[in-house]
């Protein structure tokens, strides 16, 4: 280190310490003028990629409840819990995702047969507590009154179709009874031409 003595040092410091003040104020000046690079989070976000894989979303109404992204998760943070009901109508108790344990590989989303699994956009997920992490991608649960009305018109078909099978099978069974009577050994023969002799009774024409 190279010691700066007498008056000549004293001038040398002043002008180093001028110069680097100079050199940052520069600098410092020079970004005030030109468009900020900080994102204000959360209440300004980053625009992501198009194909950048965040948060999930489910579209619930094309869900037809098949469980094949729930087998294809490699680390099963998908549940899904629902009861079938006539008319295909799911009523939905839980369609839940454990972001402890995802790490967006989106493989429950390529197979789904309806494509209403999705990745989304959307990437902020602060929570203060884990279990918070565990989010159900469910817009409703339950059933809506469309499902009661599907439900319903269901039933009433299946009502309908098996009275229709009912008088089928009544039909078919009077139509049996009917050809079983005309084949019955009570019924009168047809009388047989007299004078004939019987080739093997032998008896005498009279
Ligand atoms: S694979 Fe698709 S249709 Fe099947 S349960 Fe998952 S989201 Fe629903
Ligand atoms: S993105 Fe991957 S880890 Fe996450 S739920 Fe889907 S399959 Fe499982």
């Amino acid at each position: 280190m190279n010691r700066r003595d007498g008056f000549a040092g004293w001038v040398r410091n002043l002008w180093d310490g001028v110069f680097s003040t100079m050199v940052g104020m520069g600098i410092t000046i020079r970004y005030f003028f030109t468009k900020p690079v900080t994102v204000q989070f959360p209440e300004e976000k980053m625009e992501v990629a198009p194909r950048y894989r965040g948060i999930h979303y489910l579209e619930q109404d094309l869900c037809i409840a098949c469980r094949v992204c729930e087998k294809a998760c490699p680390i099963d943070c998908i549940e899904i819990r629902f009861k079938r009901h006539p008319g295909g109508v799911n009523e939905w108790f839980e369609f839940s995702l454990d972001y402890n344990k995802c790490m967006f590989c989106e493989l429950c989303c390529i197979p789904c047969p309806k494509s209403c699994i999705h990745e989304g956009r959307e990437y902020s997920m602060v929570r203060y507590d884990r279990s918070e992490l565990v989010l159900d991608l469910l817009t409703w649960k339950g059933m809506r009154e469309v499902d009661l009305r599907t439900i319903k018109e269901a039933e009433e078909e299946k009502k309908r179709k098996a009275a229709e099978a009912a008088a089928r099978r009544a039909a078919e069974k009077a139509k049996k009874e009917a050809a079983a009577k005309e084949g019955d050994p009570g019924k009168p023969r047809k009388k047989e031409t007299p004078g004939k002799r019987d080739p093997e009774g032998g008896g005498d024409e009279r």
